[in-house]
């Protein structure tokens, strides 16, 4: 949802685009055969190519190619048959080769969009400018020693893709939902793993403001921001630092700012640089990039299922709300459950279990689907005994989380606690019996026209019964008991 900042002058609007940085999923690096296994000991994988030695030449690694051109198709993006890979020059210690290897102005791909879920249940269509290829550069670590810094260069050279939206966000939290929406599509995909923790997914944030309507104004980039909320509030605090400046009468200063989490500000980092700063020029190392159009179509047609077909899928096939199948398809490991849960049962009441019961335990446990000590199956046997009458829904509730805590099956659990739902007409009748006795004044009042008592009574029969007792079979035989 669009929203706006109050200014003293009036009122001003968001513009918001993202660069984000999707480490690619991929055994070896961009230009190498080192591996890009996360957390291994400091340069342990590094070959001479990462580490910029003189005279080594880089060699494309296809397979990170054919994730770039899979992320490309999932956005909608036109994949090009020719691209180029440029350098990109300037100093950095963790950056030994003295340049990154990026692409400038021929992308892999151009153009493409993905869509928001709004909170109001709309979509919104957010643009996506072009999606390239580049090395991720080395970590420079400062608390290792008191007195030097130290290098590692285990990412060095690692593939990225990095996408450039258009600044078509209108406020922090469509920012943040674009970057959910990204990466659940990376991850559907299987091109990147979408960790921020581990800095597989970092995004740099473009900021401005402007008067409704009216022209963008000038922006502002704050780089590296590593979770959705710091995102959130980096947007929130930058937006409002510069309708400050302009309403003071100043001027916003395009630059490179750093969001100081501790303070909550942004402070500057440095001028913008400008594109010939860098001095691209086409690596003379690597041959321009041709993609054979068959091999393109060949990865379009093995594409997985994508999360706005699924959803859509969900409600249509399924029957499923907006919102339940959104919720569901949002992780792939959590559809992949409900799916296997589902199977051959009704699917709204399984919704309704995975949604409610399992992320609420989860949730409060902190786990993941994928840690859930009730798997797919299990929880599917637990709804099949309240769809056969062995159990009621209500005490389903306490079996599945006894389930949890002890990872027994619910057929276990009903025997040995003796849950079994009664639906014996004898038994049940017994019982009402014992609370008609017991309540004889009500039972009094009831046949002497106050009716709405009949609810009390079908309470104290389930009561009396550990609420085991079949609610459907307790009022047919308590109207029938107590007649009037
Ligand atoms: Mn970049």
């Amino acid at each position: 949802m669009a929203a706006t900042i109050e200014g003293a002058t009036g009122v001003w609007e968001y513009a918001i685009g993202l660069e984000v940085h999707a480490q690619i999923v991929s055994n070896a690096k961009l230009f190498s055969g080192a591996s890009t296994a996360f957390g291994a000991e400091p340069n342990a994988n590094v070959s001479p190519i990462d580490a910029g030695m003189p005279g080594m030449l880089p060699v494309i690694n296809m397979a990170c190619i054919e994730q770039a051109v899979k992320t490309g198709l999932a956005i909608d993006g036109a994949v090009n048959a020719h691209s180029v890979f440029d350098r990109k020059n300037y100093f950095y210690p963790d950056l030994p080769q003295g340049y990154q290897i990026s692409q400038y102005k021929q992308p892999v791909v151009s153009g493409g969009h993905l869509e928001i879920e709004l909170e109001d249940g709309g979509t919104r269509r957010i643009g996506v400018e072009r999606l390239h290829v580049e090395q991720d550069a080395g970590k420079s670590l400062h608390d290792r020693d008191p007195s030097s810094s130290h290098v590692d260069l285990n990412r060095s050279g690692v593939g990225l893709m990095e996408i450039v939206s258009h600044p078509d966000l209108r406020s922090p939290e469509e920012a943040a939902t674009y970057v959910r929406k990204l990466r659940t599509i990376l991850r559907y995909a299987g091109t990147c793993d979408g960790n921020m923790q581990e800095g597989s997914l970092r995004v740099d944030v473009n900021v401005s403001v402007r008067r409704p309507g009216g022209a963008l104004g000038v922006r502002c980039e704050i780089k590296n921001l590593n979770s959705i909320r710091f995102l959130r509030r980096a947007i929130e605090v930058e937006a409002s630092r510069q309708v400050g400046v302009l309403e003071a009468g100043g001027e916003i200063e395009q630059e490179t700012r750093l969001f100081d989490v501790g303070r909550n500000v942004t402070r500057p980092m440095r001028g913008k640089e400008e594109a010939h700063d860098y001095r691209y020029f086409p690596d003379p190392d690597l041959p321009p990039l041709r993609l054979d159009r068959a091999w393109i179509d060949r990865i379009a047609a093995s594409m997985p299922e994508l999360p706005d077909a699924r959803r859509a899928r969900f409600m249509r096939d399924y029957g499923l709300s907006a919102y339940d199948a959104g919720v569901l398809v949002a992780e792939k490991e959590n559809a992949d459950f409900y799916e296997a849960a589902a199977e051959g049962r009704d699917k709204k009441l399984a919704a309704n279990w995975v949604i409610s019961e399992l992320f609420g335990q989860l949730n409060k446990a902190g786990r993941t689907v994928d840690e859930s000590p009730v798997g797919a199956a299990a929880l599917g046997e637990l709804i099949d005994l309240v769809a056969d009458g062995a159990i009621s829904g209500r005490i389903a509730k306490d079996v599945f989380a006894w389930m949890f805590e002890t990872g027994k099956g619910a057929a276990a659990i009903v025997e040995e606690k003796g849950l079994r739902q009664v639906t014996d007409a004898g038994a049940i009748g017994a019982e009402i019996d014992g609370v008609m006795e017991r309540e004889a004044a009500k039972v009094a009042e009831y046949r002497a026209g106050k009716h709405k008592l009949f609810g009390f009574f079908v309470g104290q029969v389930m009561r009396a019964s550990g609420g085991k007792a079949n609610p459907k079979a307790v009022n047919d035989i308590l109207r029938a008991k107590l007649g009037g």
